[in-house]
C-alpha cells in the first residue's frame, strides 16, 4: 500500500471515463463510474443475453430466442452495451490499455458463479480468435485476454490452438443475409487434432454484435464433437 501511494503520488491516475483523479482503492475507473454501468441481472434470456421479466426458471428465453435456433446453448452477458461500457470498451481496443478489463474481474467470477450450480465449470476456455491482419495491427485479442481473466478465476484451461479465423475474403457489406451467414461459417476452422469430443466449452468474446460469429463458432465446435458450448460476453449491442 506505501509502495502503491508512493506510486500514485509520483504517477497520478485519472479515471479512464470521467477523468477525476483515482483513489487509492481505485483501479482505472472511479467507483462512481463503475457503478453507473447497467448489469445485466438475472434471469436473463439464454439466447440473446437480455433481462427477462424477474420470474420463472434462469433457463428461460425471450420470445424472439423461443423461435430460433442457435448452436451455442447458453448466453451470458455480463453489461448493457451503453455510453459508459462503450467508452471502456474503446479504450481497452483503440487505445490499448487491454489492463482495464481486469475491472470485470470479480463481477465476471460472481455472474459465472451463478450460472452454474454445485461448482460446474467447463472443461475448456476458448476465446474467439481475431484473423491475422487484425492481430498484427491491434498486437493483442481482447477476447484472449479475458479468457485469461476467466481462466485465472475458475481454474480452467484455454485452449488457443482450436479455432482458427480465416482472413476475411469478401466483404460482408454486398452480401445477403444468407450469404454472409455462410461467409461467416467459412471464416471458422477448427484446427485438426483439436481433441474436442465430448467437452463442455466456454467460448469468450468481449462484445457480441449480431451473434453470427458466436454462433459461426459454436456451430464448428458442435460438428467437431463438443458436447455443450456456452457463450461469455461482456456485452451485446443489439
Ligand atoms: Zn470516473
Ligand atoms: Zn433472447
Amino acid at each position: 500500500m506505501l509502495f502503491k501511494s508512493f506510486l500514485r503520488w509520483t504517477y497520478p491516475e485519472d479515471c479512464q471515463i470521467c477523468k477525476n483523479a483515482l483513489l487509492l482503492t481505485e483501479e482505472s475507473i472511479c467507483r462512481s463510474c463503475f457503478t453507473l454501468l447497467k448489469n445485466i441481472e438475472p434471469p436473463a434470456c439464454t439466447g440473446c443475453g437480455i433481462e427477462l421479466a424477474p420470474y420463472g426458471k434462469q433457463t428461460h428465453k425471450c420470445s424472439y430466442c423461443k423461435r430460433k435456433h442457435y448452436a451455442f446453448d447458453e448466453m451470458l452477458t455480463l453489461f448493457r452495451y451503453e455510453e459508459k461500457f462503450k467508452k471502456i470498451i474503446h479504450e481497452v481496443k483503440f487505445h490499448r490499455k487491454f489492463w482495464i478489463l481486469d475491472i470485470f474481474r470479480k463481477k465476471l467470477k460472481r455472474h459465472i458463479k451463478q450460472q452454474w450450480a454445485d461448482n460446474a465449470i467447463p472443461d475448456t476456455l476458448i476465446p474467439v480468435p481475431l484473423d491475422k491482419k487484425r492481430l498484427q495491427e491491434r498486437k493483442f485479442n481482447q477476447s484472449l485476454l479475458l479468457a485469461k481473466i476467466v481462466s485465472s478465476e475458475l481454474n480452467a484451461p484455454i485452449r488457443n490452438d482450436v479455432l482458427v479465423r480465416n482472413k476475411s475474403h469478401k466483404p460482408q457489406s454486398w452480401l445477403s443475409r444468407k450469404e454472409r451467414l455462410k461467409n461467416t461459417l467459412e471464416a471458422f476452422d477448427i484446427r485438426p487434432k483439436a481433441s474436442i469430443d465430448g467437452k463442455w466449452i466456454l467460448l469468450i468474446d468481449d462484445v457480441i454484435t449480431t451473434g453470427s460469429t458466436v454462433q459461426a463458432c459454436a456451430k464448428k465446435l458442435k460438428e467437431n464433437g463438443a458436447r455443450k458450448v456456452s457463450v461469455l460476453t461482456l456485452a451485446r449491442t443489439q
